[in-house]
């Protein structure tokens, strides 16, 4: 039997499991253990923590909730059988997913499993968990079309991680598989590849507390290429960094530009509003 990660240890509990679907969750610092479950009789949802929303190192949903949703769903109904548990819609189809993506398999997607979908409904967008890269022969260097050699070069396969992921990497020195970086010839400043600003998310809305000067956190991640990257607030320089370190504002109230300028001159703008909590 498929043993889920998030069964109570306690074996106990586990007796005369009822028929549910579940899901359980704990939220940061362990303020709030959660466990939501339903069968076709019922929706149950557990929480447990404290009112005034101090954390405990023993709280987490599948520990602490979920045995009492299950107590809870064993006490309040007859106990469900196979029979009257959800069908199938009719419109459901299997087809074969990524395992990493659970998009659709690219032809360098080996490690594939069968998902549930719905036919003209469900995204069929194609796995890029992957990308190809030109690079030299011992992987130091890599091209792009305009700077690609006659001969020499190899097509290889590189992780095709979010730019969040990537920054996350660096700033906790965490190795990884790292596209080399790019032929230090090439003529062509890259397009399209601008330093991406990852904090703040464009288009939201910060709260702060004013009282506490609370900062706002700038992040970006720049090419390989890029040393240093230099921020703007509303067209304002402030300050000049390393690239994937994060920068530190106190922000003013209202709507604010923020621009990354990469040190070969690339540049990427968000907008954002900051108002007070
Ligand atoms: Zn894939
Ligand atoms: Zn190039």
């Amino acid at each position: 039997m498929l043993r889920r990660s998030d069964l109570p240890n306690r074996s106990e509990s586990v007796i005369n499991m009822p028929k549910i679907a579940w899901k359980t969750g704990t939220s940061y610092g362990r303020r709030d253990a959660w466990s939501i479950g339903f069968n076709n009789n019922y929706t149950v949802g557990i929480w447990c923590g404290n009112f005034d929303g101090k954390g405990v190192p023993e709280l987490n949903g599948a520990d602490i909730a979920t045995p009492l949703l299950l107590q809870i769903f064993n006490a309040i109904g007859k106990k469900n059988t196979e029979k009257d548990w959800f069908k199938k819609p009719k419109d459901l189809q299997y087809r074969w997913v990524c395992a990493e993506s659970g998009n659709v398999p690219n032809d360098y997607c080996t490690d594939k499993i069968m998902a549930l979908y719905i036919p003209g409904k469900s995204p069929n967008k194609k796995c890029e968990h992957q990308k190809k890269v030109w690079v030299n022969a011992d992987s130091s260097i890599s091209y792009c079309a305009s700077c690609l050699p006659n001969v020499g070069y190899i097509e290889k396969l590189y992780p095709n991680y979010p730019p969040e992921l990537v920054q996350y990497f660096e700033t906790n020195n965490l190795p990884y598989i790292k596209i080399p970086s790019h032929n230090l010839l090439c003529s062509k400043v890259q397009e399209n590849n601008e330093p991406k600003i990852i904090k703040p998310v464009n288009g939201l809305t910060y709260y702060i507390n004013q009282k506490d000067k609370q900062e706002l956190m700038l992040v970006a991640q720049a090419a390989n290429d890029v040393k240093m990257v230099s921020w703007y607030i509303n067209n304002q320089f402030i300050k000049t960094e390393e690239k994937n370190k994060p920068v530190f504002i106190v922000p003013t109230l209202g709507k604010l530009k923020i621009s990354c300028t990469d040190d070969k001159g690339r540049n990427s703008n968000c907008w954002i509003e900051v108002k007070i909590l």
